[in-house]
């Protein structure tokens, strides 16, 4: 459902993306690692037309991606993104920040999108936070309702930029418990992270980038254990 053909993105002289060929499948779950600077972010951010290609395609459901305006809004509601920064409205309740996005961009009626935004952040375990301010919650609680946010959408496709990196160690669990119960529950996921317990068992692809390309893809038993690119070795020796 997300395809990405042929695709190449430069910053200056810099050749962040190398001809990135992936393509995602609805329902799955599709974990990015490598190093840092690798293009993992950008890879990311291409996906909901944050940043521009200078060559290829990407398609959602077979159309490419809007270049501006409303579609464009639209695109960013199909393909919901959590970043390391929570990225809430910090003047507005965290009822405010999930009910939003519903009726501006989606057109939802208010009591319904209010109805809707409950029902997530009950899901993602909030739901008696509804009334606070961002600044009033925890990391681990921020990133939840930013992911009760995106999911208010009904996106098609829902980018995780390391979700977790951020959070004091006792709240990483509780972000990626939610995590691992929308892959059950059908998501169209794609990932990036370094908590290597989720990539084996939540993903149904491991993607490996390093300096712009796709270095290998595999599943993740495979990939864990039997990484076939130097880099990838190099890799897991350092983070395993
Ligand atoms: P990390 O693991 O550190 O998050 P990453 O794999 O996500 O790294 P990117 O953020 O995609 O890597 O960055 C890839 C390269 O592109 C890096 O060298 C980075 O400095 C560069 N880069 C990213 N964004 C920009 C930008 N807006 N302008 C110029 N260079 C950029
Ligand atoms: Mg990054």
């Amino acid at each position: 459902m997300v395809v990405l053909s042929n695709v190449n993105k430069h910053f200056g002289a810099l050749h962040v993306l190398q001809d990135i060929d992936l393509t995602i499948t609805r329902g799955e779950v599709v974990v990015v690692i490598g190093p840092s600077g690798s293009g993992k972010s950008t890879l990311c951010r291409t996906i909901n037309r944050l940043e521009t290609i200078d060559s290829g395609e990407i398609t959602i459901d077979g159309k490419p991606l809007p270049q501006e305006g409303k579609e464009l809004a639209g695109l960013r509601a199909d393909v919901g993104m959590v970043f390391q920064s929570f990225n809430l409205f910090s003047h507005k309740t965290v009822l405010e920040n999930v009910t939003l996005g519903q009726v501006k961009v989606r057109k939802a009626d208010k009591k319904a999108a209010e109805t809707k935004a409950r029902q997530l952040l009950d899901r993602v375990g909030v739901g008696a936070q509804a009334e606070k301010y961002p600044a009033q919650l925890s990391g681990g609680q921020q990133q939840r309702v930013a992911i009760a946010r995106a999911l208010a959408m009904d996106p098609k496709v829902m980018l995780f930029d390391e979700p977790t990196s951020a959070l004091d160690p006792e709240m990483i669990n509780e972000v990626l418990e939610v995590m691992q119960q929308l892959a059950r529950d059908g998501m169209t996921m794609v990932v990036v992270t370094h908590e290597m317990g989720f990539a084996r068992s939540a993903a149904n692809r491991v993607v490996f980038m390093a300096d712009g390309k796709i270095v290998e893809e595999a599943q993740p038993e495979e990939f864990f254990s039997n990484p076939r690119s130097d880099r990838a070795k190099d890799f897991l020796s350092k983070i395993l």
